[in-house]
């Protein structure tokens, strides 16, 4: 039933294919698909039109769907009804992006031999046009698997409508399995396919103690002054050195990393000095002696972490003020079997507790993921990264969030296999954002790999 040949022409369509994935991408980038700004929200729907077209020039019955928020592009090709279906998830919305900040222009596509530079090339246009890519040689060549196709225009914002759109499609969502792809390797050289997702819980932590600034010649020894309280609170919820939550019950349900699960961490030939290179951070806390202590601590443990925090004067010099208001900006990461809920009230009463004028607003939620990284999928993935790169993947957690996936396994509980093209120094989220011809040529070959393997299932 299958055609022999099904790897003869692989390397020379990727080649002839080159021109069009480039086409594409660019078409993509200069689209600012930024759904975090209002003001985007036409790109958001001419995004969803023209990635409905992709689709439909590849023969899928494909449109974007409404939901209460932004639509998601939705795409089903059905070559056989007793063919297994696979499900691919990516996201099309994007990070914003400073101009001041990039080399250059943002979200304007700029090739340099075999990198491709804009928003979104890496995060998650790059990897999504890839698998379509993938999919297209699939088609060709007869490989017995049905496809759909998930592209969400809000995964950046929390995926505030996966839910309803999920719960509203359920039907023509059903899937044998999903393969998402919107992960990060260890290092160029060490392909990963994670099994784990962080979750994440965000605060807005406010405090204010008076109705205006005043002068601080005036008031200054009376007045309570709402920036030094609001860093006492903060100081009391972890120590900032370490990182550790002095919150009492925070780290009581989370699953710690086994030591084989470590072990595999510490094998994926990961070094702190590549780490902190890739992330350009000087120096890191003091408290991380080792790999194994690093990988732990983003990947399978818990986060407070400080975005944030506004309020008083920040002009040059000095204005001798007591300010009035404070404002931080926090989240925490949360790991398998942390619930949100639970460390949303944790949070909220120990706050309460220590200063209880500070607000606390808990607002988007994304709960953790765990997948398998054993059986059939898992072992599909492994030969598909294989095939494609030369070399086993490593089994990872991921430190990141993506709660559209946590949403597929409620509803839709089939296996999700991660299936990630992306490298620490792509810049996901940061500035000069990347992506490169060679996680491009290797992905299609890969994904070719990954659907003959899991046809045959
Ligand atoms: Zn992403």
């Amino acid at each position: 039933m299958r055609d022999n040949g099904l790897y003869k022409n692989l390397d020379s369509y990727i080649r002839n294919s080159r021109k069009e994935f480039e086409n594409k991408l660019a078409e993509m980038v200069e689209i600012p698909s930024v759904s975090s700004d209002p003001e985007h929200q036409p790109d958001i729907m001419k995004c969803a039109e023209v990635a409905s077209q992709y689709l439909r020039d590849l023969g899928a019955a494909a449109a974007p769907i409404k939901t209460p928020g932004n639509p998601v592009v939705f795409g089903s090709i059905v070559t056989g009804k007793d063919n297994p279906t696979v499900t691919i998830y990516n996201h099309l919305d994007v990070q914003p992006a400073d101009p001041s900040e990039w080399n250059k222009a943002p979200f304007k596509f700029f090739k340099t031999g075999d990198r491709y530079e804009g928003r979104g090339t890496t995060d998650d246009k790059g990897p999504a046009l890839t698998a379509l890519m993938a999919v297209r040689y699939a088609l060709d060549h007869q490989i017995p698997l049905n496809f759909k196709f998930i592209w969400e225009l809000e995964e950046e914002i929390g995926s505030p409508n996966f839910d309803y759109f999920v719960r509203k499609n359920r039907k023509e969502l059903k899937s044998d399995s999903f393969l998402v792809s919107d992960t990060i390797w260890i290092s160029r050289t060490q392909p990963a396919v994670p099994y784990g997702l962080r979750g994440l819980q965000a605060f807005i932590f406010s405090l204010q103690t008076h109705a205006k600034d005043v002068h601080s010649g005036l008031v200054g020894g009376v007045a309570r002054n709402p920036i030094g309280e609001m860093a006492q609170v903060i100081s009391q919820c972890y120590d900032a050195k370490t990182g550790k939550v002095r919150i009492p019950g925070f780290y009581d349900d989370v699953l710690d990393a086994t030591k084989a699960e470590l072990a595999s961490f510490v094998n994926s030939g990961f070094t702190t000095k590549g780490y902190q290179k890739a992330h350009e951070l000087k120096s890191i806390r003091p408290n991380l002696k080792n790999e194994a202590d690093v990988l732990r601590a983003f990947m399978a443990a818990p986060t407070f972490e400080l975005h944030g925090i506004t309020g008083g004067y920040s002009g040059p010099g000095v204005k001798t003020i007591v300010p009035y208001h404070a404002e931080a900006k926090i989240s925490t990461r949360l790991v398998p079997n942390q619930d949100a809920d639970k460390i949303s009230r944790l949070v909220k009463d120990f706050v309460k507790k220590i200063n209880p004028d500070v607000k606390v607003e808990a607002i988007q939620t994304l709960e953790p993921f765990s997948g398998d990284f054993t059986g059939p999928y898992a072992d599909a993935a492994r030969v598909a990264m294989k095939f494609a790169f030369g070399k086993d993947p490593a089994f990872t957690r991921e430190g990141g969030s993506i709660g559209a996936v946590v949403t597929l396994q409620k509803h839709l509980k089939a296996p999700i296999n991660f299936l990630g093209l992306s490298l620490p120094e792509h810049g996901y989220h940061a500035k000069n954002e990347n992506y490169d011809w060679r996680q491009t040529s290797g992905g299609i070959k890969m994904f070719v790999k990954y659907f003959e393997e899991i046809s045959k299932l």
